[in-house]
């Protein structure tokens, strides 16, 4: 008896004693947990994280249905899964690599962003800008993101530790995203960490979708910038953020 069957075996034990899946017929994991979140209206989009509805030993069980679902695909693509040595453990690798790798930022809860205060007399007042290179993935094609993020903050009442910018903004883009969307994921999740209202995101990245198919572009580079606060308001923040990227790109170019 597979895991999975056994797992349906669980769930319509669990409708007879009328658990709150009722109404829930298949035999995945993923099928009890995406009734769930229809059900509480929880968006589950490529981008969303969605760690509340899942426990901790969850993923071993639905890296295992994914696993059987990605050897179906492998079947259908008809590659021999069989005798090819390259190809035999290759559903496993998929279903691991989207749990713990390319998606783990829709699984796992944000990084822990302990805040210390900035409110003595000799606050830091000034613009912090942190560059985070970034890895993420289409959703309209699973192909890579890859690029760096600038974020630029003027310090609130509360500071994160330096590496913290670069886990948030990484958390947020290990997803499927769209490039303006992660942008503005990054803004929102850094504005929340660090009660600042003053932020700004620039993001430059290449994209697999546009370099390994369709238009084959290998130098193409795509801009995105979100600004909040003073950085929109006002003209000296946003030169000052601008330049302060120019000077980074100086530092370490891309
Ligand atoms: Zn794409």
């Amino acid at each position: 008896m597979t895991e999975s069957v056994i797992y349906k075996n669980i769930l319509a034990g669990a409708e007879q004693q009328g658990d709150d899946d009722k109404g829930y017929q298949e035999g995945y994991l993923g099928d009890a947990i995406r009734f769930r979140m229809n059900r509480d209206g929880k968006r589950f989009w490529a981008g969303d994280n969605i760690s509340e509805y899942l426990q901790d030993t969850d993923k071993e069980q639905l890296i295992n249905d994914a696993a059987e679902a990605f050897e179906t695909v492998l079947d259908r693509l008809l590659i021999d899964r069989e005798t090819d040595p390259n190809s035999k453990g290759t559903a496993r690798r998929l279903a691991k690599m989207y749990f713990n790798e390319v998606m783990a930022g829709r699984y796992e809860t944000a990084p822990d962003a302990t805040a210390f205060p900035n409110d003595s007399a000799d606050r830091y007042e000034g613009m912090l800008v942190v560059r985070s290179e970034l890895r993420s993935m289409c959703s309209h094609h699973h192909q890579p993101v890859a690029g760096v993020a600038y974020i630029g903050i003027i310090a609130a009442n509360k500071l994160i530790g330096l590496s913290k910018y670069t886990r948030i903004a990484q958390w947020c883009a290990r997803r499927g995203t769209l490039q303006e969307e992660l942008c503005n994921d990054i803004a929102r999740e850094i504005m929340k960490a660090t009660d600042s209202e003053n932020v700004g995101v620039y993001i430059q990245a290449t994209h697999g979708c546009c370099e390994n198919r369709g238009i084959m572009a290998h130098s193409s580079l795509t801009q995105t910038t979100v600004l909040k606060g003073a950085f929109t308001t006002d003209a000296g923040t946003k030169k000052e953020f601008f330049d302060n990227i120019k000077l980074q790109q100086d530092f370490a170019p891309r």
